[in-house]
């Protein structure tokens, strides 16, 4: 493929909303991933008000498609605990019916979906498994995988990582557990747990990956550890059979934030500006982004790559800040309980922390 149409890498929520919004604009772009099959990500099993809202002027009604809706959050930390409303509704979803729902979404608006794996890029090229794709405009929406000729630099001797279980409906873990987003904090991590359309639980953890370490490398002897050590999350991981799956995903950059980028390239959801996952709102920054760039595309073509992406780096700088402050706190040993106590004491600050930390 050669010429001018937007060539999109990466169908998660970032290049799907570019790819939407291209498409209604009638700049029939190419959306390209590497998986023929929808996957179910680990990440981004909350969505925010923010990214509902968004999802909804797309034509995504996150209700119809039976997301879980989510009104209150819970906060645990060494044997205190905070509970507060959500400013607004939030839904918990898989990324499998998300990224069902949005690919289909994307095929319907008149973006061509092709399946490849992107290798490397450079200025007007993209070179996949099967071919090479050329365009002047290349949004890259690869998510949290780095691609070859634009790598993120790692900030951190320790970085988090992600592990992921999914424990199946069960009435008594349902009810627990209902229209709550749970956010358990650890020394050096957290645990985020959300009901989902089909009733399971997702527990989704970002932990250093020196903890990993310390448990033999096994992710499934780190939670049953986590378990034991803090009471409210082992009542959750009570409902885990031994046999369930643990995902995983390595180095996280949280906090990074793309200010440049090469000629017509856009940079889209974590390959602009990667929010610790705590706030739940990297999808929102993805669903941001790719409307963004769609916009800025529509305006300058690709000379207005440069633009985007310093008007992004900007849209996201106070979230992103005001998340890695938190999730500093969050995993300090020292601060975690206190930042629970004081959630409780004071209702409003923890509205006014969720949201300072939305796009
Ligand atoms: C542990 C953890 C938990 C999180 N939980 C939440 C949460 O609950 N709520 C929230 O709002 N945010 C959460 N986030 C953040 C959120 O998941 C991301 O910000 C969001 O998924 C970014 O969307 P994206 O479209 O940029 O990338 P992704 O969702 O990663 O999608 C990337 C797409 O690109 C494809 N791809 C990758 N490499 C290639 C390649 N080389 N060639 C072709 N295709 C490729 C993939 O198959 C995928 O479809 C979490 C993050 C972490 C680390």
């Amino acid at each position: 493929m050669t010429g001018s149409a937007p060539l999109i890498l990466g169908a998660g929520p970032a290049g799907c909303m570019a790819a939407i919004q291209l498409a209604r604009a009638g700049a029939s772009p190419t959306l390209i991933d590497r998986d023929a099959v929808v996957g179910d990500a680990l990440c981004g099993g909350f969505l925010s008000w923010r990214s509902a809202a968004q999802l909804q002027e797309i034509g995504l009604d996150l209700g119809t498609i039976g997301a879980h809706r989510v009104n209150q959050l819970a906060l645990y930390a060494g044997g205190v605990e905070a509970h507060a409303r959500l400013p607004e509704t939030g839904f918990g979803l898989s990324r499998y019916a998300l990224d069902t729902a949005m690919r289909a979404l994307a095929a319907a608006s008149g973006a061509q979906l092709e399946i490849d794996r992107i290798r490397s890029l450079a200025p007007g090229k993209a070179e996949g498994e099967r071919q090479e794709w050329r365009s002047k405009s290349i949004f890259l929406a690869a998510g949290k995988h780095d691609v070859r000729g634009q790598p993120r630099p790692r900030q951190s001797d320790d970085p988090a990582l992600g592990l992921r279980i999914r424990i199946p409906a069960q009435p008594g873990l349902t009810q627990l557990l209902d229209g709550t987003i749970e956010l358990h904090l650890f020394p050096k991590g957290y645990a985020g747990i959300v009901v989902q359309e089909d009733g399971s639980a997702n527990i989704c953890l970002a932990l250093r990956k020196s903890q990993l370490a310390e448990a033999g490398g096994n992710p499934r002897a780190l939670l049953d550890r986590m378990a034991d050590e803090h009471p409210k999350f082992g009542q959750r991981m009570a409902y885990a059979a031994p046999g369930l799956t643990v995902d995983s995903i390595g180095a996280v950059p949280y906090g990074w934030i793309a200010r440049e980028t090469m000629p017509g390239l856009f940079r889209l959801g974590d390959q602009a500006a990667v929010i610790p996952s705590l706030a739940g709102e990297g999808m929102s920054i993805a669903l941001t982004s790719g409307a963004l760039a769609a916009r800025y595309w529509l305006v300058g073509g690709a000379d207005g790559a440069g633009k985007y992406q310093r008007a992004m780096a900007r849209a996201a700088w106070r979230p992103v800040s005001v998340a890695k402050l938190i999730w500093e706190t969050a995993e300090s040993p020292r601060f975690n309980s206190q930042l629970v106590r004081l959630a409780g004491l004071a209702p409003w600050l923890t509205n006014l922390a969720m949201r300072a930390s939305r796009i």
